[in-house]
């Protein structure tokens, strides 16, 4: 039986206070989340602050990047390594929004994934296609090649090791959320492809929802077979929204 992973992804937002808000607000909640895994993922520069707030709770964090070098000359970069003097457990990977904005292509979201497995973090690796890409009917392929660039240098048992975020690049910050069977379609896919190469891991691994999940579709989304839990952009910025998700997985 795998458990439910509720992931909150902060992008580009928040100061000293208002972490600091969201954070007791959180914790102040998060008993009432039963069984459900709890994580949330600041920008860089707040981890230290949310690593501090956070020791000691049921809540994990993690990051929104990471780089593809261990060290050395990459400006702007932040290693595997720094985010592990800080006690994160998880790495988003290939986020749509990388990918997108920033042009990180398959190979280099699949260094990035490589890079925190070596050191020990747990990627949340993100992928989903856009509108365009479905209306194409393409989706199984974009999906396939995106897992498949992670499969190919990482090798299968890579995945056992890792979460997997489905994330529809239309669902994301629109308010459009894929009906539950639309996602748990995809999820089924992907879990099944996973299957043809590797049952066990196909078995464990979590796959996240993402995609305009809020407090009235979480419970519905998390009750398809295959969905395991939800990365959560807006809604994660607001304690009570976040823990309302939280709950429906409790
Ligand atoms: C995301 O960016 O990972 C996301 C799912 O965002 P939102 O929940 O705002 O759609």
């Amino acid at each position: 039986m795998r458990q439910i992973l509720v992931a909150g992804n902060w992008k580009l937002n928040g100061s000293r206070d208002s972490i600091k808000q969201l954070i007791s607000g959180i914790t102040a909640g998060a008993g009432d989340t039963g069984n459900a895994q709890i994580a949330v993922c600041p920008p860089f520069v707040y981890i230290p602050l949310v690593a501090e707030l956070l020791a000691g709770s049921k809540v994990a964090w993690g990051s929104q990047d990471i780089s593809d070098q261990d060290s050395g000359a990459f400006t702007g970069e932040v290693a595997g390594a720094m985010l592990n003097d800080f006690d994160c457990k998880y790495a988003i990977v290939g986020h749509s929004e990388r990918r997108s904005l920033y042009a990180e292509d398959d190979a280099f979201t699949a260094r990035k994934f490589a890079a925190a497995r070596k050191t020990g973090l747990v990627p949340i690796l993100c992928v989903g296609e856009t509108l365009e890409e479905r209306e194409q009917g393409v989706t199984e392929d974009v999906v396939a090649r995106q897992l498949d660039a992670v499969i190919d240098l990482e090798g299968i048992a890579a995945i056992g090791d890792a979460v997997i975020a489905y994330e529809p690049v239309w669902a994301i910050g629109t308010g459009k959320t894929a009906s539950p069977q639309q996602a748990q379609d995809v999820h089924a896919f992907i879990r099944g492809k996973l299957a043809g190469l590797d049952q066990a891991v196909a078995d464990k691994v979590q796959i996240l929802y993402g995609g305009s999940v809020k407090g009235a579709n979480a419970a519905e989304l998390f009750a398809m077979a295959d969905i395991d839990g939800g990365l959560i952009g807006g809604a994660s910025l607001d304690a009570g929204d976040f823990l309302s998700i939280c709950k429906a997985g409790a």
